[in-house]
């Protein structure tokens, strides 16, 4: 069987082998959070734009005021947003503020707190070096560099990146259109009142938001019935979309159909299994040209096997690189013994202890506890070939994505 970063290579193989660039849009800058570039973006002049003073203080010639207490001639300020027209002479220097230019003939900011000022005479507690508190004209970036390069996802800072240079239009691709397939006769809308034993589709709405964090378009199907027929027009219209995902009916039950049903359809599987758990039978193929994940049903187990397999496929599709698992170290709270051969992924919480990460696994009744799931805030990793631990051991972590987690 696959280890987890066998099939998650594998699926970027496979997904990189069908991948064309994905249909392209012009949008604003503000509605692009998420979304991945087509066009590179460039710097529109110098970054900055003129010898930037990064200190309120006083501009000096940096020669004047070689050893401390160099006593200098005030001649004028500079506040951010204008400039100084005059020079600034042997002896002489101008006021100046946090993002102002810095005036001819001065070569160092001295702060404020280094000085001590008298009427118009300023005295400089500390000798100036040529340069210090100055960030040269264009040593960000020159015109016309490119700062964004065409498949990047734009997040907070490559928003501000793409505001600051004016491209407050922005070419980005479409994001691909993801089908969510529950599958289960058990499985009732969450507006239904479930009958004793009955349970709510709780990941029809998991998958939208993974979907959705991951940047796809997620249009959900609802839920199929395990009966051949039916589930078959559920998966040929999932067939639509450019991926399709679906929950349960993956296992080794009577009535888990999906693997048939997508042979029926002619569906290419690369694999039907991944040493991991949860999330053990997890399937993934291709049918009509279009990726298919099947994911085992077990609530905690298609949470992580979307994050482990269908993420890196979403990343390509949507003209970026797949982004990598956001794995950590942490300090464990506690021993941890699980069977060899399979990689477990236990609901954790990573809490901040004495200046550590420190990890500890919450109790949880298995796969389908989405109580202790939705209490944790990664996933302790217990690696295949390592699966006793003792406490205070520096383990592996996997942050889940969200409100507490890891953010991309
Ligand atoms: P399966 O993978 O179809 O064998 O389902 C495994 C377990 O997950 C069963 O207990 C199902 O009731 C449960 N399950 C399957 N699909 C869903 C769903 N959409 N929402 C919540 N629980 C589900
Ligand atoms: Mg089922």
């Amino acid at each position: 069987m696959l280890s987890y970063a066998e099939a998650r290579q594998k699926i970027i193989e496979i997904t990189q082998a069908m991948r064309h660039d994905p249909p392209r849009e012009t949008i604003e800058l503000g509605r692009a959070c998420g979304r991945v570039l087509a066009d590179p973006v460039r710097a529109d002049r110098d970054y900055p734009s003129f010898d930037r003073s990064i200190r309120d203080g006083f501009a000096v010639r940096a020669a004047d005021a070689g050893v401390p207490n160099a006593t200098l001639r005030r001649i004028g300020e500079i506040k951010a947003g204008s400039s100084f027209d005059g020079l600034v002479g042997p002896s002489e220097c101008v006021q100046i503020m946090t993002g102002a230019p810095v005036p001819a003939g001065a070569d160092a900011v001295v702060m404020i707190e280094h000085v001590r000022v008298a009427d118009d005479r300023v005295t400089l507690e500390r000798a100036a070096t040529r340069g210090q508190s100055i960030v040269p004209r264009g040593s960000e970036a020159r015109a016309g560099q490119e700062l964004l390069a065409r498949g990047t996802r734009l997040g907070y800072a490559e928003m501000a990146l793409a505001a600051e240079v004016g491209s407050y239009r922005v070419g980005v691709f479409a994001r691909p259109r993801v089908a969510i397939l529950s599958t289960g006769d058990e499985v009732v809308d969450i507006m239904a009142t479930p009958g004793p034993y009955e349970v709510r589709n709780s990941n029809g709405l998991a998958l939208e938001a993974l979907v959705t964090m991951a940047g796809g378009q997620a249009q959900p199907l609802g839920n199929a019935p395990d009966e051949k027929g039916e589930l078959r027009r559920y998966i040929e219209r999932g067939l639509n979309a450019d991926v399709l995902v679906i929950s349960g009916g993956v296992s080794m039950g009577k009535y888990d159909l999906v693997e048939a049903v997508l042979a029926e359809l002619g569906a290419e599987i690369f694999f039907d299994g991944v040493a991991i758990r949860p999330g053990r039978p997890a399937v993934f193929g291709r049918c009509r040209g279009k990726l298919v994940f099947g994911l085992p049903g077990n609530p905690v187990s298609t949470m992580v096997t979307f994050e482990l397999l269908v993420l890196p496929a979403l990343d390509l599709l949507s003209g970026t690189t797949a982004r990598a698992l956001p794995l950590m170290g942490a300090r464990l709270a506690q021993a941890v013994h699980e069977r060899p051969g399979m990689a477990h992924f236990l609901p954790a919480r990573v809490e901040h202890s004495r200046g550590e990460p420190e990890v500890s696994v919450l109790p949880w009744q298995g796969s389908g506890d989405i109580v202790a799931v939705a209490r944790a805030n990664a996933f302790l990793v217990v690696p295949a070939d390592r699966p006793d631990w003792a406490a205070g051991e520096w383990a592996p972590v996997m942050l889940r994505r969200g409100p507490e987690g890891a953010g991309g």
